[in-house]
């Protein structure tokens, strides 16, 4: 029940002073259907607003279910507005670049709900009012009466208590309004729906009530309500609050002596236990809200810890007060200041020791489990995989290399987790460990979720679309199509011979095997140089060890994000089980090459130096560039070597001392072990 009593409010604006309601008395029923009239300027919208709390009243008191709203806080008119009524204007207001079903879900603002149940109350809402056809058109596409519907969807669509409806048909034509005027007293059935029009035949035709305005004051009220005084009303109060305030008895039940909790119910009684209840619902369905949505975008976003990060934020407010201080200085034309933004990013980047923290996450004194979904480790570890063909031929589909020749690199190696993630062109992610918080938010089209390392499933955009580039990692789509747009483009040319858009089933997918052999497999000790050697690049050696240790990879689902589930690119590919990460550990783990360098921790195995030696800094050691023959060097140009003035020569630069042939191979590439 709300009742509005002498209510005033006055509007000023210069020395202009505009009384728009001068003293307005009002109660209104639960359930019926209000038709406000009145000329224009005569206060319906002043009156409509502040019953939404959409504006201040200057005096008098609105009252909701029995409850003053004088000392409402911000807070707790948000929470009405939230949570009690719904508004449709006249101009419908909807977002133009949002789906009607986006616009509807937006206005969801009950908490605890997961984006699913999210997305079936929007359509329910929309069906309600005959658009389920047109969920995913714009509000360009529909007519009128059709977005006046989903504004009133909209409005619906949190089951608010009461409806308010400023000039719904304003903007619409005769037939349409009628559309909407029934749609409007279909809704009043089961609530308060009060709606301001100059029109009185609609008035007359649809609605139960109709009090009519003049100047800010009101002059007649077809069927007028006096409450009893005092009466108790509880109808209300939605379910969610009504077991909040029961919970919360029971816990004060157990908590509390018999006497405490007869003081504090008389003092809760005195300032309105309806009132209690109600704030107590609000914080409570806000932060459940906050609660829902913070879960959805720290899935897609979660807070990473890299070994080594900086403040994007404060690099770009620096730069913001560096070039404001700057601008009030340059007058005189002569102060031209330096400006460090390359300074300041460089000396911004902190290395964090994520072994300890990760120590400390594990350890009893932390207690951060309670306050967290899941805590996943990203070892920077990329698994290496191929897709090999009948005659053995190989293509590393991951790390990704079709982009190299554009000086893209891959993650591999990359220790700044914050630009390895940035610039990943990998069609092939880690699926999390905490699988359900992925399945909640991914339909299975096809097949079966991965359960070992060696499984993988196909994740599809939100629209069930497959990148082009897991295509051709799938060798669905040529892969020499994607080598020769990358030629073309290296050269500035354009590649024309570009095939049709592919079309597939899901039956395509699965079955598709790619093979795996671990990074430690590709080196050898060569005994004779006594270092280890790469052969990632020899073809004749890949084509040998891929066929002899290459384990099987394959794909057994098809998974789609749900709808109205916030996902991110990242996710779109081809998902690993998790436990991939950890049988490349354990493979690299008993490597001989791991071992030999775990055992030398200082010795570099592929150099056989010790990693501090300040030769290695460079990766071209000089030294192995040069060969020098004496001899050949005093037959070309026949003079004694001995009778050579040397200090005319410097030589000093080079280093001839230590000719070693082995290539050099930087220590980087154990980070891809
Ligand atoms: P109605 O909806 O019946 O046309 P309103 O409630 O919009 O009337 O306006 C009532 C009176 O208050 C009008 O004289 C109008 O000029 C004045 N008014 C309304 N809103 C404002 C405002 N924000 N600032 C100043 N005057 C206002
Ligand atoms: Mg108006």
């Amino acid at each position: 029940m709300l009742q509005i009593k002498g209510i005033r409010k006055v509007y000023k604006t210069g020395s202009l002073v505009q009384e728009a309601l001068k003293g307005v008395s009002l109660n209104l029923r639960d359930n019926e259907f209000v038709a406000i009239l009145g000329a224009s300027g005569s206060g319906k919208t002043t009156m409509l607003n502040i019953i939404g709390g959409l504006d201040r009243y200057d005096d008098g008191d609105l009252i909701i279910n029995g409850v003053s709203t004088k000392r409402y806080s911000d807070r707790d008119w948000d929470s009405y507005r939230n949570h009690t009524v719904g508004f449709v204007f006249q101009s419908y207001n909807l977002i133009p670049h949002q789906t009607i079903l986006k616009n509807v879900e937006l206005a969801l603002t009950i908490g605890g709900i997961n984006s699913r149940t999210r997305t079936a109350r929007a359509k329910e809402a929309l069906e309600k009012v005959g658009l389920k056809e047109h969920i995913h058109k714009k509000p360009s596409q529909l007519s009128g009466g059709q977005m006046q519907r989903v504004a009133i969807a909209r409005a619906l669509v949190n089951d608010p208590d009461i409806l308010l409806a400023d000039e719904p048909t304003g903007a619409l034509d005769s037939d349409t309004s009628l559309q909407v005027m029934d749609l409007l007293k279909e809704v009043a059935q089961d609530r308060l729906v009060v709606m301001v029009t100059h029109n009185p035949e609609l008035a007359e035709k649809y609605a139960t009530r109709i009090v009519t305005l003049k100047d800010g004051e009101i002059t007649s009220d077809s069927d007028p309500f006096t409450p009893e005084e005092g009466e108790a009303v509880h109808k209300n109060l939605g379910k969610a609050s009504m077991s909040l305030l029961t919970s919360l008895l029971l816990s004060f039940n157990n908590l509390w002596t018999k006497k405490a909790r007869t003081i504090l119910v008389s003092f809760a009684g005195s300032i309105g236990i309806i009132g209690i209840a109600m704030i107590l619902a609000m914080s409570h369905g806000a932060n459940e809200y906050i609660r829902s949505v913070e879960e959805e975008s720290l899935q897609d976003y979660p807070l990473q810890i890299t070994d080594a990060s900086f403040n994007l934020a404060s690099l770009y407010t620096d730069s913001m007060s560096a070039a404001q201080s700057a601008s009030e200085e340059r007058d005189d034309g002569k102060n031209v200041e330096e400006w460090r933004t390359l300074t300041q990013m460089l000396s911004g980047v902190k290395t964090n020791d994520l072994k300890s923290l990760k120590a400390f996450f594990e350890s009893d004194e932390c207690d951060i489990d309670d306050y967290v979904q899941t805590i996943e480790y990203d070892y920077n570890l990329t698994p290496r995989i191929y897709k090999v063909n009948d005659k053995g031929d190989y293509r590393q589909v991951n790390p990704d290399i079709s982009f190299s020749a554009l000086g893209f690199t891959s993650t591999q190696g990359t220790t700044n987790g914050l630009l390895s993630t940035l610039s990943s062109s990998d069609s092939f992610f880690a699926m999390p460990e905490k699988e359900d918080l992925f399945r909640n938010n991914f339909d299975l089209k096809a097949g079966s979720w991965p359960e070992n390392y060696n499984e993988c499933v196909v994740a599809l955009s939100s629209n069930g679309r497959v990148p082009d580039l897991t295509l051709y990692a799938m060798e669905l789509k040529d892969p020499k199509e994607l080598e020769g747009m990358i030629d073309a483009f290296t050269q500035g040319k354009t590649y024309d011979d570009v095939s049709e858009l592919g079309h597939y089933s899901y039956d395509d997918f699965i079955g598709i095997e790619f093979t795996m052999v671990p990074a430690s497999s590709f080196y050898t000790y060569d005994k004779k140089y006594k270092v280890w050697t790469d052969h990632s690049s020899d073809t004749d050696y890949m084509k040998k060890l891929l066929q002899e240790k290459g384990e099987s990879l394959k794909i057994v689902g098809v998974i789609q994000p749900a709808e109205g589930a916030a996902t991110s690119s990242t996710n779109i590919g081809i998902g690993y089980h998790h436990t991939l990460t950890n049988h490349i550990i354990d493979q690299s783990k008993d490597s001989a090459i791991v071992k030999a360098q775990m055992k030398t921790p200082d010795i570099d195995v592929f150099t056989n130096k010790r990693f501090d030696d300040n030769s290695q800094d460079s990766d071209v050691d000089m030294s192995s560039l040069f060969s020098v023959d004496e001899d050949a060097i005093k037959d070309a140009f026949n003079f004694d070597m001995d009778g050579l003035d040397l200090s005319s020569l410097d030589l000093s630069g080079l280093d001839f001392s230590d000719i070693d042939l082995s290539s050099s191979i930087s220590a980087d590439d154990l980070g891809a072990v």
